[in-house]
């Protein structure tokens, strides 16, 4: 069996799992001052499942177009299927989950959904290498105001780019709301894959999960069962890591997706790398360039 894995920046991944294609969030339609992952939904012709993390719009934007062209089922929250029903995806492509479903993929895979939680954007965050503490106890209400501040304060961006995020906002969709976060545990029969696409997670529910490779978005602050991690970036990988144990990491969500100006094309990870070969130095850390194609298990 060949397991092979590209990436498309963000967390959008497609596997192609001999013959079979998964797509693992399904962003790819990008402003074009974002480093160019060489793709477009629109160019997606082949798909049979796109599991999503959360129907934010980095992550879902594009499945309701590759849905549409390919006839893919797709499997996310609630929230997801809602968005995608508006987008005018068929009832029949959309399997709502809220975790604890198994779903048979084809003869030999299946893939597991487990109830996750959304990093907190609310919160502060900082690029890995920074501690970060408090933020405790604050109520879901002030949550969203916070929120709703730190979007009013976004950096505006260059007039032409403007003009190009306008024209983008007209043909996107997503979820304004936490959308529903999940993740995924693939089991194929050369191994398993776990999919976490926010820094989220229950520690009742992880402690439960292994798999033979983790990929994970590794930007954010952490949230902890509900609660913002009191830490950083790498105190929030080591402990998913060092609860599902596997193998190989693949790291993402770290790179420009949203094209911001002066900003680096990779969020450099070093401090991750440095803790994880103190902690868990069997580890193997994959950073992959866009589309790749490479063998994952
Ligand atoms: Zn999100």
């Amino acid at each position: 069996m060949t397991v092979t894995l590209d990436w498309f920046g963000c967390t959008t991944y497609r596997l192609n799992i001999d013959g079979l294609v998964v797509f693992l969030d399904t962003f790819m339609d990008r402003i074009s001052s974002a480093p160019d992952n060489g793709a477009t939904s629109a160019g997606i012709t082949e798909a049979d499942f796109a599991l999503i993390g959360h129907s934010h719009m980095d992550h879902i934007e594009g499945a309701d177009i590759i849905a549409k062209n390919t006839g893919a089922q797709v499997i996310g929250s609630y929230e997801t299927a809602r968005v995608l029903r508006k987008a005018g995806v068929s009832k029949d492509q959309l399997l709502p989950s809220a975790g604890g479903e198994t779903y048979r993929l084809n003869a030999d895979v299946t893939v597991k959904v487990f109830p996750s939680i959304h990093s907190c954007i609310w919160s502060e965050a900082a690029p890995s290498g920074v501690n970060l503490t408090g933020d405790l106890g604050v109520p879901q209400q002030e949550r969203a105001a916070r929120l709703a501040a730190n979007r009013d304060d976004k950096t505006s961006l260059p007039e032409a780019l403007a003009a190009e995020q306008t024209e983008l906002d007209k043909i996107r969709i997503g979820s304004s709301n936490d959308g529903g976060a999940l993740d995924y545990l693939i089991d194929t029969p050369d191994g398993t894959i776990f999919f976490q696409n926010s820094m989220g997670y229950y520690s009742g529910i992880l402690a439960k999960i292994r798999a033979d490779v983790t990929i994970m978005g590794c930007a954010g602050r952490g949230n902890i069962d509900g609660e913002p991690i009191q830490g950083s970036v790498e105190d929030y990988v080591e402990g998913v890591l060092t609860t599902v144990q596997p193998k190989r990491v693949v790291l993402g969500h770290h790179d420009n997706w949203a094209g911001a100006p002066d900003t680096p094309d990779l969020m450099d990870i070093t401090p991750i790398r440095e803790r994880l070969s103190k902690v868990a130095p069997d580890i193997e850390i994959i950073e992959p360039g866009y589309q790749d194609g490479m063998n994952l298990l």
